[in-house]
Parts: C-alpha cells; structure tokens; sequence
C-alpha cells in the first residue's frame, strides 16, 4: 500500500472480481443509517475503497486480457466482469449515490472539498429516468452493430483480403498510384454500407431525443452536457472554439497544405496525398526494442526534470508496470490503466519501432505522471481527471519532450518528428471542430432528413476543408463521417480532445520560456486530481480555460513561428 488507509472496511485480501464477494459490504453500506456528517465522511471513505477495490479488479482483469489474448481463461474472466459485476456496480452506484445527496446531512459537509463530486451525483440523480434504461440499452446495442459492421469490412488488395487498419499503410506509399488504388478500395467498400449506417444512425438519433426529452430537457445536447457533467462550460463556448479555429487555424491548415502540393508536384491535393511524407524521406525509427524505449525514455524524462524521471523508474522497478514491447497474441492499442487498490499505474503498449510509439510513451507516461501524483487522494473519484484536463497531462509530455528527442533521433531527425507533430495538431484542430459542430447541428435539428445532414456535413467540409480535391467522388465525401465511431458510440464526446489540446500547447509556450516554473505548475495541477472544477485544475496548472480566437490565434502564431523554425 503506498498510502495510509483512510478505512478498513474493505478487507486487504478480498477477491473483487465477482459480485458474489462484492455485494455484502455494498449491501452493509445500502443498510448504513447516516447520523451526522461525519457518519456521511466514513461513509464516502468506505465505499471509495470499495468502489477502488472493485475498479482495480476489473483493471487486472482487463490487463490480463489484453497482455494474452489467446489466454481463454483470461479472456472469459474479463467478460465475466463486464458481464455480471459492471451492470451491479452501475445500479449499486446509483443507489449510493442516491442516499448521500437525499441525506439530510449532506449540507453539512465541508462544501470545498466535496462540491465536485455532490455537482456530479446531483446531476446524475436528477437526470436518471427509468423508462431511459431500455433506450440506453438500445443505444449500447446500435453501437456495437456498428463497430461489428466496421471491424468486417475486409477489402481484396495487393492479393490479399486485408483489414481497414492493415490498408492503412499503403496511404504512406511514395507511389501515388498505389495510395489512390488502397484509398479507393476502402471508400468504396465503406460505401457499401452506407445506407445500412445511416438507417443505423437515424435510429440513434431517434432514441437519443427521447431520452433527453424523458429527462425534460430541451434537446439532447443539453442532456448530454449534464450527462458528462460540463458545469464548466456552454455550448456556446463550444461554437466560439468553432469559430476561432476556422478564423485562426485554418489560414496555416490552407498553407500546409499548399506547400505539401508543392512539394509533391502535384496539380490538385486529393484525398491520398495527404498523409505520405512530401519529400519522400524514409520513416524515422526511433528505436529497435522495447528495453531501448524503456532506457531512452528514461534519460529523455531525467533530462526533463528529475522527479519525473524517477517517477518513470518507479514504473519500471515496481514490477508489472509496464508491457511495452509487441509480441503475438497482444492486442492492438496503448493505454494506461490505474490499480485503484495499489494506487499503481500500468502501460501497455505495442512498440514497433515506429515515432508514433515513441508518441504513445511519452503520452501514457504523462498520464501515469498524473495518477501518481494525485494517488494521494483518499476519494477514489478524485484520483483522475475529467478528459479535457486529463488529456491536458498527457498531451503537454508529448510537446515538453521536444528538446529530448535527440534521445532517440539525429538532429536532423528531431526536425522532421516536431514538425510533423505540430502539423498533426494544427490539422486536428479543424476536424475536432467539424465533428463538434455536426453534432450539434444534428442534435438541435431533431427532425432533419438524411438530405439535409448531408448537405450539412459538406457545408462544414468547406468550412472546415483544406482545399483538398473531391471532385468525382462526392459520395465518398458525403460519407466521411461514417468512420468517426464517436458518433456512433459516444455521443459529443471530442471537443474535450481540442480542450486539453489547447491547455497543452500553453503548457509548450509556458515551458519555451520557463521550463522550471512550468514543470512546477504542471505538477501542482495534476496533483489536484478531479477535486477542483475544470478551470481552477487548468489555473493551478498555470493555464486559461478560454477557447476564444485570441487565445487559439496566440497558440497558432506560435505554432506556425515553430513550424517556420522546423522547417
Ligand atoms: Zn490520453
């Protein structure tokens, strides 16, 4: 245990990995009466050990899948859990949640330290709707027919059937020929299945105006920002955002892209030119194993600051910390996984020797940075953050490590991987507002035709478009969006990415200019975890919540100052 134990009401040994051995202290804790506030306090402590112990199996369990996904027992064990725990928990939750904020006493809690997390189960008391369940269910079903339709599509190339993902690579090909040939087999394989999707998503978007109707909101983006608990922020601050991006991002976007047309010598950008590097440089590699990722991320971390970089050794000296190198029988993907109980973070990734792993490391270590450092919280619910602050953590290593590349690069190098990772933000940034514009068009447009979503979607591809050429594949472009799976499966959940972007590019100037106040100010926020509202994390960490044109037009002149410098 790293921390001292608040409770003891949760055995040290108790196997949380079924609801039979879950249920009786949930139970204990249904059945406890509250006689004053300090009843309520044990009350919290209690079940956030509980809810801890419960997260932490289902995080071994996931771990344990995902290391061996040939491991049959290993696979039914996680199923298991999701299965049979997950949808108790939800309701126990629920319940629990229910009886503190009904309590009498719960106006007597100390208001700064619990205000977050009675805003939270307030709103989730207020808006829970019995008649919303089915629709919910419904919703989880739709969204999984749909990645399941996704995850077939198969396409004949190269004399090969190949996935989505595995068509990928060819869109790296210097041969132009070869990127249209890939590009168009998987549009229009996807094509195939557009009336299906869109039949998919009408019903969707059917269910989830009922469901924020039964709720008595007046749409279902409302619903939704009560629903993930954006107190911090309006619709409108989203549409603001919207407009600073068109206003101050796409002038650099346009120029880009100009220049990548030039450098390709081609007449008109189409949509297979846009992701092969323009001057025909060969792939950097970054490093050859993962015990050379671990040792050079290491240095890269110690150079930065040294607490970090013994924070990142602690990961590796802990034991079971980190799974980084790519072998048979791994699934695909990186994440970071906390041990609730422990209070331990883990890594998993695939490392194969290309920059985007070496991307990967340094951003699940800026999340595991973040758990270890707000680990110390007693309220499990306050160990994390909410996504726009979150990713604040992790995208912010992923631009401080700029001047500890030459761990891993020639000098030379260093200059090509900043400048494509810059390019990779300036470019999002359009795409987050495309995404987060058309949900909220399509949202506040209940009764729209399939027609006018369309046209909609191509209004915001002009808007939003670096002038790339579509003609004589309009369909294509008319059904882009199909591959968003956000969309499909977790609704307005994107612009947090364009949020905590924005925090990390402050975090990049804050540091060019004083790397020791910035690390100092990086730590002190991430350490509040989630008990602070989104703008107060975002100010002890040295940074403005602000997501107006002038704040997105300072971070694009800086970008575009650096991208001049890398070029
Ligand atoms: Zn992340």
């Amino acid at each position: 245990m790293t921390t001292m134990m608040m409770t003891e009401f949760v055995p040290a040994d108790i196997d949380a990995s079924t609801w039979e051995n879950l249920q009786p202290y949930y139970q204990q804790l249904l059945d406890r009466e509250f006689k004053c506030s300090g009843c309520l306090e044990q009350f919290l402590l209690d079940l956030s050990e509980l809810d801890a112990a419960a997260y932490e199996a289902g995080s071994d369990l996931y771990i344990a899948m995902t290391c061996n996904t040939e491991d049959e027992d290993a696979k039914n064990g996680f199923l298991a859990f999701v299965e049979t725990v997950e949808p108790e928990l939800k309701k126990v939750g629920f319940e629990l949640n229910k009886k503190v904020v009904t309590s009498p006493h719960v106006k007597d809690l100390d208001t700064q330290r619990y205000a977050v997390l009675l805003r939270n189960w307030f709103a989730d008391v207020e808006i829970f709707r019995d008649e919303n369940v089915p629709l919910q269910t419904e919703d989880t079903k739709l969204g999984q027919e749909y990645a399941e339709l996704c995850g077939a599509m198969m396409v004949e190339f190269d004399g090969e059937e190949k996935t989505m993902p595995q068509m990928g690579v060819y869109q790296q090909d210097s041969d132009r020929a070869i990127r249209e040939a890939a590009w168009r087999a998987v549009a229009e394989r996807r094509l195939q299945d557009r009336e299906k999707i869109d039949g998919m998503f009408d019903t969707m978007v059917k269910n989830r105006n009922q469901t924020a109707k039964n709720a008595d909101f007046e749409d279902y983006r409302g619903y939704m920002f009560a629903v993930k608990h954006r107190f911090d922020y309006t619709p409108e601050d989203c549409i603001a955002f919207h407009s600073a991006v068109e206003q101050t991002c796409m002038p650099i976007v346009r120029k880009l892209a100009e220049e990548r047309k030039t450098a390709l010598g081609v007449d008109t950008l189409r949509p297979w030119d846009l992701a092969v590097d323009p001057h025909g440089h060969p792939p950097l590699k970054p490093f050859e194993d993962a015990d050379e990722l671990i040792e050079k991320t290491s240095k890269l971390f110690h150079r930065m600051d040294g607490e970090l970089g013994e924070m990142f050794d602690t990961m590796r000296d802990g034991g079971h910390s980190l799974d980084l190198d790519s072998r048979k029988g791994k699934a695909p993907g990186g994440y970071q996984a906390c041990r609730d109980r422990k209070r331990k973070p883990f890594i998993f990734m695939n490392a194969a020797s290309l920059p985007r792993d070496l991307d990967t490391m340094v951003h699940e270590a800026g999340h595991a940075f973040h758990y270890m450092l707000c680990r110390h919280d007693d309220l499990v619910w306050y160990r994390g953050a909410p996504l726009e602050f979150a990713e604040v953590a992790s995208m912010s290593m992923e631009m401080l490590s700029y001047p500890f590349l030459e761990e891993f690069y020639t000098s030379e190098e260093t200059k090509r991987a900043i400048q494509k990772h810059l390019e990779g933000i300036v470019n999002f940034l359009p795409w987050c507002a495309t995404i987060d514009a058309f949900q909220n068009w399509i949202y506040l447009n209940p009764d729209h035709t399939r027609e006018e979503r369309t046209a909609h979607w191509l209004e915001l591809c002009k808007r939003f478009g670096s002038g790339v050429d579509w003609s004589g594949l309009e369909a294509e472009q008319e059904a882009e969006w199909h591959r968003q799976l956000h969309l499909f499966q977790v609704p307005f959940y994107y612009i947090e990415y364009g949020i905590a972007q924005l925090g990390a590019l402050q975090m990049w100037l804050h540091y060019c200019n004083d790397s020791e106040a910035a690390l100092a100010s990086y730590k002190k926020g991430l350490a509040l975890g989630s008990s602070k509202p989104l703008p107060e994390l975002f100010e002890n960490s040295g940074l403005k919540f602000d997501f107006t044109a002038q704040m997105v037009g300072t971070l694009m002149k800086a970008v575009e100052e650096a991208l001049d410098q890398h070029a």
